[in-house]
């Protein structure tokens, strides 16, 4: 089985659309999404309906659960509680549905380091953990009790066969590993392979939504320097 996993969407259709456009020149089996459809960006709505028609697991990030009220705002300082406020007033109800009913609440993804959780794994004994919230692609292993890894940039091919690995897709909408394109990972569960992949996106038209919306500069400013 091929899977496609996204994680760290954050409103960003443009990022969003470009990753799918990416991922139907060689349809996978399945999409997995590791949480934070919103939060940030300025078209949440759109991306809970892309990711509700074409995901078969969705987890919810915290970014998700905020605006769906289940973590407090307060939690939120500076500009991720201003667009997670606006998030909230603009979310219309089928994207309020989606995110209270089909993202599955995540146990522990959102609260743990990736460090911490790849403790988890190896403690656990699971051959393949997935993880988001951190927006930095990453790949670690653990073979013959030896770890070993780290960012994993565009292009980065990991083997899975007969290791234990935690790997982090990084960020479609808001990538924090100073490449600026949108971050996808492709797994293929029969070789066991994984593959890490950017793909170019429009980064100054979700730029202008996000000023047009009135969210924090900052924000906007980040996404072309994917910091
Ligand atoms: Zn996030």
């Amino acid at each position: 089985m091929r899977v496609a996993v996204v994680s760290d969407i954050h409103s960003n259709l443009h990022a969003l659309e470009a990753v799918l456009a990416a991922i139907d020149a060689e349809p996978p089996d399945e999409l997995w999404c590791l949480g934070d459809i919103v939060g940030y960006g300025p078209r949440p709505n759109e991306c809970c309906a892309a990711i509700a028609e074409r995901a078969d697991v969705c987890l919810a990030g915290n970014h998700d659960l905020a605006v769906r009220g289940a973590i407090d705002l307060a939690e939120f300082g500076g500009e991720a509680g201003v667009a997670a406020r606006w998030t909230r007033e603009v979310l219309e109800p089928e994207a309020q549905e989606f995110l209270h009913g089909s993202a599955r609440d995540p146990v522990w993804e959102y609260v743990l380091s990736d460090q911490v959780a790849f403790v988890t794994i190896a403690l656990a004994n699971v051959p393949l953990v997935l993880v988001g919230h951190s927006h930095v692609a990453l790949q670690i292993v653990l073979a013959n009790d030896e770890v070993e890894g780290g960012v994993a940039p565009a292009g980065t091919e990991v083997e899975l066969d007969g290791v234990q690995a935690l790997l982090n897709p990084g960020a479609v909408g808001q990538p924090r590993d100073n490449d600026p394109r949108a971050a996808y990972l492709l797994l293929d569960l029969d070789s066991w392979r994984a593959s890490f992949r950017r793909v170019e996106y429009d980064v100054a038209r979700t730029q202008r939504e996000m000023r047009d919306a009135g969210l924090p500069e900052l924000l906007a400013a980040r996404l072309e320097l994917g910091l």
